[in-house]
């Protein structure tokens, strides 16, 4: 157990990882796997569902950490298909597609109402393509009530980097130790925010753990956030 961390003072910001934080990829994986099935049920032939398509993913996906492109090609060759689609078709469905089942965590609404309400500016950060990243904000309806919104294809810097973090602080005109982080990346998000001078937490619906010593903040979900501003 690590030492109860001291009370924080209230940021002025709070900035937002996207993917395992506010995104919840299960949840859009399983949406995919549905539509992937409509879209493609004259190829595959009725036998073949929903859970056999996620479980082909699954069993190579590496939590999204596979290239697209190889995940493409082991769908091309690994389904049951009467009528093959190439690889290029169904690495362009998956680009095309995927940004739009993007589904928030249960407590992503109330946990930016509650922030929102105490007039906290919000932001998100991501590492990505700007296209998907994009349209993964919009499916979540996030983009009109965030005051920044920084991913890395678009501004040539990634998480970790510390200047990432402050493009998003820039824009929100809040300095690093009135800020708060959410993340689910233990190097990306939780030490490059510290290291950026931010306040970190590491939540726990995304990304395991990986150091040594626990997270000096950390929230079993995101509505935990809210019993650290009281
Ligand atoms: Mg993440």
């Amino acid at each position: 157990m690590t030492a109860p961390a001291k009370p924080l003072k209230a940021p002025l910001a709070v900035l937002f990882d996207l993917d395992g934080t506010l995104a919840d990829r299960a949840a859009a994986l399983a949406r995919y796997c549905r539509l992937f099935v409509g879209d493609f049920g004259e190829a595959l032939g009725p036998e073949v569902d929903a859970v056999q398509v996620e479980g082909a993913i699954l069993a190579v996906d590496d939590g999204g950490a596979l290239p697209r492109r190889d995940l493409a090609v082991v769908l091309a060759s690994a389904l049951p298909w009467r009528a093959p689609v190439s690889s290029e078709t169904l690495l362009r469905h998956w680009n095309e597609r995927f940004g739009a089942v993007a589904t928030p965590f249960p407590d992503v609404c109330g946990v930016i109402d509650a922030l929102e309400a105490r007039a906290i500016g919000l932001g998100l950060v991501s590492n990505g393509g700007a296209a998907m990243q994009w349209s993964k904000v919009q499916a979540l309806g996030l983009a009109p009530r965030l005051g920044a919104v920084v991913i890395s294809e678009e501004v040539g810097v990634a998480k970790p980097d510390p200047a990432i973090f402050h493009l998003a602080l820039d824009r929100l005109g809040v300095a690093a130790a009135d800020a708060w982080f959410v993340g689910d990346n233990p190097d990306a998000d939780v030490r490059g925010a510290e290291a950026a001078g931010l306040t970190a937490f590491w939540v726990a619906t995304g990304m395991s753990w990986d150091g040594e010593a626990p997270p000096r903040r950390c929230l079993t979900r995101l509505g935990d956030l809210m019993a650290h501003l009281a």
